[in-house]
């Protein structure tokens, strides 16, 4: 189930149950049966997926990528997204073949899984692997990309992510209409209404990217005029968070950047949306906190601040936990500890315009620095930089799951 990872195994088996029912149209041959049947017939298809697991016979995943000029962006990007275990896992089983929702070929994410199969090749150490094939079916697509400028690794997640979402989505032929999203659910309450919302999402928009990467933040509007309270949901890839800006400091925590992040926010009439009981743009506040947590929350430290005449970047020094960062804080109310564990980080050097992008993963023997085809281990005690850039964060197992 997205973003509601956790919990114990016959919790999760009961999930599974619930997904394989409502997913294979099984309902209605097998409304009335038992449910230890229906759990020891899922124990075996679990112990089928295992075997495919031991199938999957992996090397160390210390294997570089080469530069093929410009493009430490995506090399960075693609060993973050090679360390993330369920995309690994499906990339490599070409699980996304025997989904095959759409008539379409799977181009980008057929590429992907290509890079992925040389990385975690049993023999591929000392190898590099070359990602010219993969990127250049990456820019057919995205020809935004085409120049040979330096890019912006989050910006190459983001479209990343969208495009082999698009080719692997579950739902490919259900159409977007803009006005379905406008839809209001006055007479729910918050959670159902997040709940209904994320369904509607999952109609249209459903793979493993989503299973693994979509979360739901909820933005709360007080109009100051007639108090009057509403509330959106828009569903994340990844947190954008702003740096704290004080001149005396030098070190910010990711803690800071969150409450920032969720701090309310006052907005003027012409930024405020229409207010729908004064039925104008009136002042109001504006509170961001996320509704429903994803499996894997890609945390962008934005370092970038665009002006009107330039781009700078910020070089403040921000720390982050390694284990546990604690996001219940910033979801719904009473909702428990959420604990993340860090996995892989992003980082950039340099300049805006003079920059270097490298990636530090994490493997089962330890930290690896990845710095384009070079792979080298590294001790956590060098993990955190004033270049992280962005961070992967996978939910740890056994925090208890969120509350509706
Ligand atoms: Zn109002």
């Amino acid at each position: 189930m997205p973003g509601a990872s956790g919990g114990n195994t016959e919790g999760s088996c009961e999930a599974l149950c619930r997904t394989l029912v409502s997913q294979n149209g099984l309902q209605r041959e097998t409304a009335d049966i038992s449910q230890s049947v229906l759990y020891t017939s899922l124990m075996g298809l679990l112990l089928v997926t295992d075997d495919e697991k031991e199938q999957l016979n992996l090397g160390s995943g210390r294997v570089g990528l080469r530069n093929i000029g410009n493009t430490c962006f995506l090399n960075a990007v693609v060993q973050c997204l090679s360390h993330t275990r369920g995309l690994r896992d499906y990339s490599l089983l070409k699980s996304y073949r025997h989904e095959k929702f759409s008539q379409d070929e799977a181009k980008l994410m057929e590429a992907f899984s290509q890079v992925l199969s040389g990385l975690w090749d049993v023999n591929g150490e000392d190898r590099v692997v070359n990602p010219r094939q993969f990127y250049s079916v990456f820019k057919e697509g995205v020809p935004y990309f085409s120049g040979y400028s330096q890019q912006d690794a989050q910006e190459f997640l983001r479209f990343l992510l969208d495009r082999l979402h698009t080719e692997i989505n579950r739902r490919p032929y259900v159409r977007r209409t803009g006005k379905e999203l406008e839809q209001k659910y006055a007479k729910f309450r918050i959670a159902e209404e997040a709940a209904a919302m994320w369904k509607k999402h999952l109609e249209r928009d459903d793979s493993k990217i989503v299973d693994i990467f979509s979360g739901q933040l909820r933005s709360s509007l007080h109009c100051s005029v007639c108090s009057h309270y509403s509330t959106t949901f828009d569903v994340f890839c990844d947190l954008s968070l702003p740096i704290p800006k004080r001149s005396s400091v030098r070190e910010v925590t990711l803690r800071e950047c969150l409450d920032l992040f969720s701090q309310e926010e006052k907005l003027d009439k012409e930024n405020s949306p229409m207010c729908e009981r004064c039925n104008r743009r009136t002042e109001s506040t504006k509170r961001l906190s996320i509704q429903r947590f994803p499996q894997v929350i890609v945390i962008h430290l934005n370092r970038f601040t665009t002006s009107r005449w330039s781009i700078s970047k910020s070089t403040v020094y921000v720390s982050f936990p390694l284990t546990k960062l604690d996001l219940g804080p910033y979801g719904p109310v009473d909702c428990g500890p959420v604990l993340y564990d860090l996995y892989a980080i992003c980082n950039h050097s340099g300049t805006v315009n003079m920059g270097h992008y490298t990636a530090c993963c994490l493997e089962l023997k330890g930290w690896c620095f990845y710095n384009d085809s070079s792979v080298t281990s590294i001790s956590e005690n060098q993990l955190q930089t004033n270049q992280a850039y962005v961070l992967f964060y996978q939910r740890s197992n056994g925090t208890a799951t969120v509350r509706k």
